[in-house]
């Protein structure tokens, strides 16, 4: 990780910064403000929150914007009058400004399969990329691995097994365990999974997240993705990773290697930490936030228990998916979202989610996986897979 490494006594780091509204990007800006003199804005990119994208314009005077929708620059631009920089809009924008030069380390909080052009730019370029994405690799995991060694996972479990295998070999790796709060219906009864609401799946016990994700902890769909992710990211076969239900969310994961030792890495259930942990990399920075610690004398007990994947069967399909091949978790990924986003709007069940993704898969299946799609393969098949999942819903009723 040569490259981007700042040391306090240069110049600061360079930061594109994607996603800076949602709940990683504000996040990460507030890490960013504890160290001025090492960290510096140079871009920022949002959806469609201009409120609060004006109000971190002000604060940290980026010299590049990205907006969702080209029709509301000059709205930004009334906002923010004094800005002098650039506003662009749209995936190319993203796409052009993660291939210039405008910064040497880029975040990605973006959520969903939108991550992955971007990130690619980043990292033919040479940027150091920490990234929160795991539809990056859930859609174009083959596509990356070329290129691990510029990547810094932000995602906590992701995070934690990453600095479990921090001077490890691969090769002692005999699992990865893969930690899983179980969500809001851990205790639940099937019949009690039949009557579940968006207010309920929004509920989160332990994490406070965006709306997208926390619908994915619900349904297990998270821990599927984080699977698929892992996978990639470290280069280990994918039925070596194991999920691990812990409710008390303070393990973050852990690794199990053939001697029979197990290392893991525990912390607050708190983002900013493995946020702080990504930028400083290899460093370790100094800085603590409210609630940001864990005080051992005073913790509950914790638990460990094996999943319910008849009660999730998304993680059976995450699984599934995961051996055939990456338009099958390109597939996966894209029904998930346009499912979720059905869910939220209410048009649909909870326990129909699920359902919708089996088919989507059955029918991916039937049509032929491919191991390895280029991006606008990938592409092809997301769009394939949100239309089957909106054509579909109403017959699962
Ligand atoms: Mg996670």
């Amino acid at each position: 990780m040569g490259r981007g490494s700042a040391n306090t006594t240069t110049a600061a780091e360079k930061i594109i910064l994607l996603g800076s509204t949602g709940s990683i990007g504000t996040q990460t800006l507030e890490v960013i403000q504890q160290f001025p003199d090492r960290f510096q804005v140079e871009a920022l990119t949002a959806g469609d929150n201009l409120d609060l994208l004006a109000q971190q314009i002000q604060t940290f005077h980026p010299k590049w914007v990205v907006i969702r929708s080209p029709h509301r620059i000059e709205e930004l631009k009334s906002r923010v009058p004094d800005f002098k920089g650039t506003i662009t809009a749209g995936s190319t924008g993203l796409d052009e400004l993660c291939a210039s030069n405008a910064g040497n380390t880029i975040v990605v909080g973006l959520v969903g399969m939108i991550g992955l052009s971007p990130t690619l730019k980043a990292l033919k370029t040479g940027k150091k990329v920490l990234t929160a994405n795991k539809e990056t690799f859930v859609a174009g995991g083959h596509l990356v691995q070329p290129y691990l060694d510029q990547i810094v996972p932000i995602d906590s479990e992701h995070s934690a097994i990453f600095q479990c295998l921090k001077n490890e070999s691969k090769k002692a790796v005999r699992t990865i365990y893969l930690t899983a709060s179980g969500g809001p219906f851990r205790n639940h009864t099937p019949e009690q999974m039949n009557h579940v609401t968006r207010a309920d799946a929004l509920n989160h016990p332990n994490w406070v997240m965006g709306e997208k994700i926390t619908v994915d902890c619900a349904t297990m769909m998270n821990k599927g993705l984080e699977v698929i992710e892992a996978h990639w990211l470290f280069n280990i076969p994918l039925d070596k990773v194991q999920i691990l239900v812990h409710p008390q969310s303070m393990v973050h994961s852990g690794v199990e290697f053939v001697d029979g030792s197990i290392l893991t890495q525990m912390g607050a259930p708190d983002m900013r930490v493995p946020i702080q942990f990504a930028l400083g990399y290899p460093e370790r920075l100094d800085a603590e936030y409210e609630g940001s610690r864990l005080n051992l004398f005073t913790m509950p007990a914790l638990t460990f228990e094996t999943p319910n994947e008849e009660k999730f069967p998304c993680i059976r399909l995450a699984y599934e998916a995961g051996r055939l091949g990456s338009s099958a978790t390109a597939v996966l990924n894209a029904a998930d979202e346009m499912a979720v986003s059905l869910f939220l709007d209410e048009k649909i069940g909870f326990n129909q989610i699920p359902m919708l993704l089996e088919r989507t898969l059955e029918q991916h299946q039937e049509e032929g996986v491919v191991l390895s799609p280029t991006l606008e393969e990938i592409m092809t098949y997301d769009a394939w897979a949100r239309r089957f999942v909106r054509d579909h819903q109403l017959s699962h009723a």
